[in-house]
């Protein structure tokens, strides 16, 4: 008989596999994450991993969820990593589904280092992160030779966690230098944008960069309820309130974005700002 790919996958009881989901569209999950998901005794998952895909967990499979979105539910960073020790010490087979990269603004250094701490083995599955995968599927590269030869990965909202505590979830005013990120990167893709919005725009503009740069923002990102909206820096803030744009959302500066216009594939639901 044929073997399938699942029947000879390798995943020990008391390992604890720290998954990337990718954005949410389903075929953009990594072979070894769908082994692992499909393969897991308990599946703790975070508020960014999509319906779609948590419809691919077998039914008999527990399911906990744990995470954090703006303003939304909460789970503390200490008790997610505490729990990933307990269900790794039952000897079950666990997976920690993350949106994206688990070590993409996800947390998953510090869950993976509690893991290390306590001896209690680990993998890593990287998933495709939404900084990425977003713009690409609103029709935006993230280089184009034409415009950019770097590109920054930027969080809007910054925790004061140092290497000692990585279980603070404090947040504290930006200590990003944003004056020199303006200078350095035509092209800055910002994670958890919608905070801080104003004071990131402000400060761009403050250090040189046109109010007519070219800013998108993408919202739930490669899922049918994908919702896009095309500005500038100088409007950004106005038009995300006219539009109602809600987190979770990738933004994206620069003049990349402008090809959309000719990039644009998949069917998503674009918000049209005002005419200014
Ligand atoms: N580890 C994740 C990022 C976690 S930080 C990754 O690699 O993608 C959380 C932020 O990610 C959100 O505030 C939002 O900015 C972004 N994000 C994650 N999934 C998204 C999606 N499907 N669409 C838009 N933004 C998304």
């Amino acid at each position: 008989m044929e073997q399938k790919p699942l029947d000879n996958y390798n995943f020990p009881k008391g390992l604890v596999i720290l998954v990337g989901a990718g954005p949410g569209d389903p075929e953009l999950l990594t072979i070894g994450a769908f082994k692992a998901i499909k393969s897991a005794d308990v599946i703790v998952f975070d508020a960014l991993v999509s319906e779609e895909i948590l419809e691919l967990i077998p039914n008999e499979t527990e399911k906990i969820m744990a995470g954090k979105r703006g303003g939304g539910h909460s789970t503390k960073q200490e008790d997610i990593s505490n729990l990933l020790v307990k269900l790794g010490k039952q000897n079950l087979r666990v997976v920690r589904l993350k949106g994206g990269d688990p070590f993409v603004f996800g947390r998953g250094g510090e869950e993976a280092c509690r893991l290390a701490e306590e001896n209690i083995p680990f993998r890593i599955v990287p998933g495709l992160t939404s900084g990425i995968a977003g713009p690409a599927y609103a029709g935006i590269p993230v280089t184009h030779r034409a415009v950019n030869a770097n590109f920054a990965f930027i969080t809007g909202h910054e925790s004061t966690a140092n290497t000692q505590d990585h279980n603070s979830d404090d947040v504290h005013p930006s200590r990003i230098d944003w004056e020199g990120v303006a200078r350095t990167f035509p092209v800055i893709v910002l994670y958890m944008a919608m905070r801080n919005v104003e004071s990131v725009r402000k400060r761009m503009v403050a250090a040189g960069r046109s109010p007519e740069t070219p800013v998108a923002l993408i919202r739930w990102a490669t899922t049918p309820r994908q919702q896009t909206m095309v500005t500038t820096l100088g409007s950004v803030t106005r038009d995300i309130k006219a539009v109602g744009m809600k987190p979770p959302a990738i933004m994206i500066i620069g003049k990349v974005v402008n090809y959309r216009e000719i990039l644009q594939w998949f069917k998503d639901e674009t918000l049209l700002p005002p005419e200014s």
